[in-house]
């Protein structure tokens, strides 16, 4: 049975004052453009989240979002469908590759990328590691060209003025385009032109479908970050799975704020925030989530169907403190005296260590 909703009637054990800590992609202005569409979640919207901002795209086939950079790395997971992506790196190694679902990509701060719908269209998530990212503020080719004088892009391309006339006058941002050609993968098209930078870039893309997650009962995890997708130094990520009824249980992080994105299904999170302070918020599909660092939480499927959803940090590795694990190598005699609890509760407590665990559904 689906509990009450939280934010109506909260559990007896929320109390006081803690910020806002949910913000969902449907109440956000969605940006409509030929070929696509953007909305994004930042601290505008979601004043707490500080330290990471998301946006929710969808391009149809062949549509582009335009060739641009900015100042922010950029991590994305690809929703459904598929996708081209290109990237050049400051020592001129190109990266052309396709992405399709559970796939993510990583750009780092000031590299030139674009993103391109292949036949079925594909709808992703990016998360910026800057709570005050926008994606209506980067740097894209046609805004910087509408903005230079015509004679001065002529002469940095070497080209006459009037094999200019038709560059667009404002930017593009999402547009449709053509598919690319065949024959794609990491490298490109065709043989890098004469002049590329040496060897491969780093690699900007990891098939986290394709890891073998973690199992536990009540649910799995695939982690990503710095130790097993290298590039992605600056933003960590799980995708985590708990089954109905099960608990992705009760812990912190210790090093970063924690963003996350509901991909399917519904659950309860509750945060405690110290002094005093719980509240509880249910998520379902296209919600975003925020723990502020350092806050104790847990997350419960409270549906009947899987609950999926991204833990985003802004770190180069994923690390999480288990209340149930601290609690098991502490002196026994120390825990059963701050809890007034017997022997049957502290030899429950579970040592085990894993990156991520999740509790099977209560017996009754
Ligand atoms: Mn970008
Ligand atoms: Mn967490």
């Amino acid at each position: 049975m689906t509990p009450a909703d939280a934010a109506a009637a909260p559990p007896a054990t929320d109390e006081g004052t803690v910020p806002n800590l949910r913000f969902s992609f449907a109440d956000a202005h969605n940006r409509v453009e030929l070929g696509g569409w953007a909305r994004e979640v930042t601290e505008r919207e979601l004043p707490v989240a500080t330290a990471l901002a998301g946006v929710n795209m969808c391009l149809e086939a062949g549509a582009v979002r335009e060739l641009h950079w900015h100042k922010q790395a950029e991590w994305a997971f690809m929703l459904r469908g598929r996708a081209q992506i290109t990237a050049v790196d400051a020592e001129g190694r190109r990266f052309v590759e396709e992405v399709g679902e559970e796939d993510l990509w990583y750009f780092p701060a000031g590299i030139p990328h674009s993103i391109q719908g292949l036949a079925e269209g594909c709808e992703f998530l990016l998360v910026f590691d800057d709570g005050g990212f926008s994606e209506n503020a980067t740097f894209l080719l046609s805004d910087w060209l509408a903005h230079t004088p015509r004679e001065v892009v002529a002469k940095n391309f070497g080209v006459p003025p009037a094999a200019l006339e038709e560059l667009p006058e404002e930017e593009r941002y999402i547009f449709p385009a053509r598919l690319p050609g065949r024959g794609r993968g990491r490298g490109g098209e065709a043989a890098a032109p004469a002049g590329a930078g040496d060897g491969d870039p780093p690699c900007f893309s990891h098939r986290l479908g394709e890891q073998e997650p973690l199992r536990a009962p009540g649910g799995a995890v695939r982690i990503a970050d710095s130790t097993n997708f290298p590039v992605a130094t600056t933003i960590a990520a799980a995708l985590v799975e708990v089954e109905p009824g099960a608990l992705r249980e009760m812990h912190w992080h210790p090093n970063a704020d924690e963003w996350q994105y509901y991909v399917s299904g519904q659950g309860r999170m509750g945060v405690f925030a110290a002094s005093e302070r719980a509240r509880t918020f249910d998520f379902h599909a296209g919600d975003v989530g925020y723990v502020p660092f350092a806050m104790g939480h847990y997350i419960e499927n409270t549906g009947t169907d899987p609950l999926r959803f991204l833990e985003v940090f802004r770190a180069d590795r994923f690390a999480d403190v288990s209340l149930n694990r601290w609690l098991a190598l502490t002196p026994p005699q120390l825990v059963a005296d701050h809890l007034n609890v017997g022997a049957g509760v502290v030899d429950a407590l579970d040592p085990e260590a894993a990156p991520v665990r999740l509790f099977g559904a209560r017996e009754p």
